[in-house]
Parts: structure tokens; sequence; C-alpha cells
């Protein structure tokens, strides 16, 4: 037998209704924030994401999936959705002229070869959304609001935002300074990975999972304290507008993201003490490090497995349809023929019907009704129909009601 591959999975039954949810309920939302829908290809050259994403980010390291293609060309799946989003951008030189921000979204498969456990899969879907051409702090707080705005609506009242600033560059080379500075002389004491992040990029120390409860990272220098004067304002300001939007928010000055293309915000939702949701920030020389103009860049995404784990958890209620309309019962060749064209009909006016495709008698059809849960029944004889009449039949109350063929959507409709 040919099984999945570890750390992939089938998505059918109650997940897939859960999931066309999840996906109609940010769908929704995004248009509101009028965002536009995008996909990308999954597959990319590889130097994009070693470029976009960054050669020593942990995903470029360790965990995408490269391959060559049968032209010897160098392919990687998209392990984030960034990058090709960026690559867009660029390609199709929608940063001429912008009078207004470039907003779009996505709903796509990433590829990352982790270690696979709840919540965490080598193919896994993100939900993201990107918006390149503004810089404005108003544009942090509008990429925040539409994030957190997702949780809610999916009914997760609870979650929480953690913020942190990683300054402009001028900052930020100047912490990286002084991080490696501080780190040097105890270098020694953190994994391999820390180690060999030192000189490339020494930020991704304090996210480092294997030493998080390291005294060394803990008593490590805070970003915040590096800003420079123009960037703690504009971090003040943006946690002042999250006030005005009622956006519940802490600071967590060791927060810098896996990603090595921030600057300025960073972000991630978090509910309760358990892992990331969701994160996201603004990265202002990511468009250039893709060949294109400088042009800044802010967004966020979030994977459905936490998102879905989380809901479960938090018992939020997910509409599930476990219910047809109707359920057409015949047997005779004109029964069936009947069936065939009523259904057809009614499909066509937008209700869920079904009628017996296995050839049953009454009897398995009756057991139909009650597997499919349906509303209402008819079952057809032929000498009903010989009048051009059927007898529907409310599957709950029990009550019948005598109706000519051409009537029955009518009824439906009103009684629905
Ligand atoms: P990242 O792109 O690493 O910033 O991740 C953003 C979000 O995507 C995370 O907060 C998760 O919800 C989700 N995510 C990342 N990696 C995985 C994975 N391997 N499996 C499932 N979801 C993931």
């Amino acid at each position: 037998m040919i099984t999945k591959q570890k750390g992939t999975y089938d998505v059918y039954g109650d997940l897939a209704k859960k999931r066309m949810y999840v996906n109609d309920v940010l769908n929704a939302l995004c248009e509101k924030f009028n965002y536009g829908y995008i996909e990308t290809p999954v597959f990319e050259a590889s130097e994009l994401f070693h470029r976009g994403v960054g050669d020593t980010s942990d995903i470029v390291t360790k965990e995408t999936y490269d391959f060559k293609d049968r032209g010897e060309r160098s392919i990687t799946l998209r392990p984030e959705g960034t990058a090709g989003v960026v690559r867009w951008f660029v390609e199709n030189k929608l940063y001429g002229n912008m009078t207004d921000p470039v907003k779009v979204y996505y709903n796509q498969k990433m590829y990352r070869y982790e270690r696979p456990q709840s919540g965490r899969n080598r193919e896994f879907t993100q939900w993201g959304f990107e918006m390149f051409g503004s810089d404005s702090v108003e544009a942090d707080a509008e990429v925040i609001s539409l994030a957190y705005n997702a949780y809610k609506l999916l009914g997760l009242d609870d979650v929480k935002i953690k913020l942190n600033s990683l300054g402009d560059t001028e900052s930020r080379n100047n912490y990286r300074e002084v991080l490696i500075n501080y780190f040097r002389p105890r270098i020694n004491e953190l994994c391999e990975d820390c180690q060999n992040r030192l000189e490339k990029n020494p930020l991704r120390i304090l996210d480092c999972k294997v030493d998080a409860d390291s005294e060394i990272i803990k008593n490590a220098p805070k970003t915040i304290d590096y800003l420079n004067e123009e960037s703690k304002k504009r971090f003040e300001r943006l946690q002042e507008l999250l006030d005005l939007m009622d956006i519940p928010f802490e600071v967590d000055t060791n927060l810098v993201r896996g990603l090595d293309y921030y600057n300025h915000t960073v972000f991630e939702v978090v509910l309760g003490d358990s892992y990331a949701l969701g994160g996201g920030g603004r990265y202002n020389g990511l468009v250039e490090t893709l060949g294109g103009p400088s042009v800044p860049g802010v967004g966020f995404a979030m994977g459905y497995d936490r998102t879905i784990l989380a809901m479960e958890e938090n018992e939020v209620h997910i509409p599930i349809n476990d219910s047809i309309d109707l359920y057409i019962l015949a047997v005779s060749d004109t029964e069936k023929e009947t069936a065939a064209y009523l259904t057809q009909d009614l499909r066509l006016n937008g209700f869920i019907v079904e009628t017996d495709l296995m050839n049953k008698g009454l009897k398995g059809q009756f057991k139909s009704v009650d597997r499919f849960n349906a509303k209402y029944l008819i079952v057809l004889n032929d000498e009903d129909l010989a009048k051009n009449e059927v007898v529907l039949k409310d599957n709950k109350t029990k009550e019948e009601e005598r109706l000519s063929l051409t009537d029955i959507v009518d009824y439906l409709d009103t009684h629905m």
C-alpha cells in the first residue's frame, strides 16, 4: 500500500468543512479591507527564496524542498508566501507611479521539511496578505488590525498581539553590533546553530527554540533600547494607534521573527501561552533585495492548522452543514426519470437534493434519508406521477403536502 508522506495529510469530511468555513470568513474579510486575491506558483527559482527569505534562515538552511528539474534548473517548493508575491510585484513593475498601496492576499500551500508535530506539518496552508508602497505607521496598524480581526471573526476572542520594533536600518545595524559583542564571550554556552548565527544573523539567536530558556538570551540587550529617535517615535505611535483601535497587544522585546527581512514592526498573534498562530511585520528592504526599487512592504501570515486546532481547543462553534434539503425516493424507471429531472431543477434552484444512485429498494432508500439527515422527502410513485403530482413529507413533523410537480420549488422556497 502506498501511504501519504510524513507531514502531509488529506483534507476531507469535517476537516474539509471547517477549512472551507475558515476560508470563507478570511476571504470575505480581505475583500472588506480591499485586498485583491493572488495565487503564485508552487515552485519558483531557488534563488528567489534564498535571497528573499535569507540564506541564514532556518527555512533556507534546513527546511526547503529543493530539486533540479529536467532542464537542470534549481527549483524550490514555496516555503512561505511573501517572496513569491514580491517577485510578482517586481516582475510586473507594479511599483511605477504608486498613488495608492498595492494590497493582496493569498491562501496557499507551503512546503517545509520540518519535524512534524501537532500544528506543524511539511505541507501546510497559510492565509496571508501583503501591502506594498506605504511606509506609514498607519499601514502597520491596518495590517495588524486585519490579522486581529481575522481571529476575532473566527471566534478566537482572546488572542493578543505580541509586538516589537527592530527599528530602521541604522537602529538594526547598531543593535546587531551590540548583540555580537554581548554574545561573543559566552557563545560556546549556546547551541551549535546559535554559534553559526553569531556573525551572520545574531538577531536570530534571540528566537532560538533550543536555547529559549537560557539566561544568556533572557538577559540579552533589548532592541527597544537601541532604536534611534525616529524609530522609537514610530513604535510609540503604533502603540497609540492600536490602543485607539482597541487591539490588545503586549510588547515582547525578544520577538525578532524567523525571517531575515524584517525591519520596524514585527508582530505575532498568540492565544494564551501557546505557540504563535500567525506572524508578520514590515520588510522595507525586500523589494530591493529581489531586484526592484526601494519600495516598502508589510504583511502577515497565519497557518490554518494551528488556527483550526485553536478553534477546536476553545470549543468555538464552527457551522457545519450535516443535512440535506430533500431526498427523492424512486424505484421504477419512470420514477427514476422524474427523479433525474426533479433533482436537476431543484439543484439549479439552490437546494441540496439527493436521490438513489445504487439501485436500492425503498427500504434501503429510507435508510439513506436518515443517513443524509434530509429535511424533506418525496416518495415518487407512478400513480401520483400520472397526475403530475407528488407528496412532499416534512421528515421532522411528518406532515405531508400534495403538490403539483411545478410547485415544489415555490413550496420549498417559502418553507425553508
Ligand atoms: P512563518 O511563515 O514561519 O512566520 O509562520 C507563520 C504561521 O504559519 C505560523 O504562525 C503558523 O501558524 C504557520 N506555520 C508555519 N510553519 C508551519 C508548519 N510547518 N505547519 C503548519 N503551520 C505552520
